[in-house]
C-alpha cells in the first residue's frame, strides 16, 4: 500500500516536473534543436531567448557568440541563461509623462503606421519613458503588459482611430 502511494507520488512529481520544464514548448527548427533556442559552448547554459543565436549575443557567463543551436535536449538539472529584459525607449510630452508617473494613465498610444509596425513588432518587457531630449531629461521604467490594437481613451491622448495600445504595468524605477 505504502509502496503504491509512493509510486503515485513519484508519478505525480515527474508529471509536475514535465509540466514546468523550462523550454518545453520550444520545438526543433531549422536553426536549433528542441527544448531551447541555443546552448552556450563556453558554460553549457541553455537559452529560451529566441535572440541568443544573434551576432554578439552576451551569455550570463560574460562571453559573446557562444550560443549554438545544436545540443542535447535540456533536462531538469540543466542550467539556463537568463536574458536581460528588452527595453523599448519612448519619448513623452511632460503632461503624459506626469500622468503615467502618478499612475493615472495606464496606456500609451502609437499610430498604426510602418515605423511603429516595425518597432512594435517584437517582444519588449519594459518601456523606458523619457520626457524630452536633454541629457538629464527625466526617465522612468515601466512594465509593459502587452501591446494590442484598438481604440484608446481620448483623455489619455488617444486619437479617434485604431492605434497600438501599450498596456502599462507597474512603475519599476523613476
Ligand atoms: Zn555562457
Amino acid at each position: 500500500m505504502t509502496e503504491q502511494i509512493q509510486e503515485a507520488d513519484r508519478a505525480r512529481g515527474s508529471a509536475v516536473e514535465r509540466l514546468v520544464m523550462r523550454g518545453d514548448g520550444i520545438a526543433r527548427s531549422h536553426w536549433h534543436d528542441a527544448g531551447a533556442y541555443g546552448r552556450c559552448s563556453y558554460c553549457g547554459r541553455y537559452s529560451d531567448d529566441i535572440d541568443c543565436l544573434d551576432d554578439g549575443y552576451l551569455c550570463n557567463c560574460d562571453r559573446r557568440n557562444g550560443f549554438c543551436g545544436s545540443f542535447k535536449k535540456p533536462t531538469v538539472d540543466s542550467i539556463w541563461h537568463d536574458r536581460p529584459p528588452k527595453i523599448l525607449h519612448l519619448n513623452l510630452k511632460k503632461k503624459w509623462f506626469d500622468m503615467i508617473f502618478s499612475g493615472r494613465k495606464k496606456e500609451e498610444y502609437r499610430e498604426v503606421k510602418p515605423y511603429w509596425d516595425k518597432r512594435l513588432n517584437r517582444k519588449y518587457d519594459i518601456i523606458c519613458f523619457r520626457n524630452g531630449y536633454a541629457k538629464d531629461a527625466p526617465e522612468m521604467l515601466v512594465e509593459l503588459e502587452r501591446i494590442q490594437c484598438g481604440l484608446g481613451i481620448s483623455e489619455w491622448g488617444a486619437p479617434q482611430k485604431q492605434v497600438y495600445i501599450l498596456r502599462l504595468g507597474k512603475i519599476l524605477d523613476a
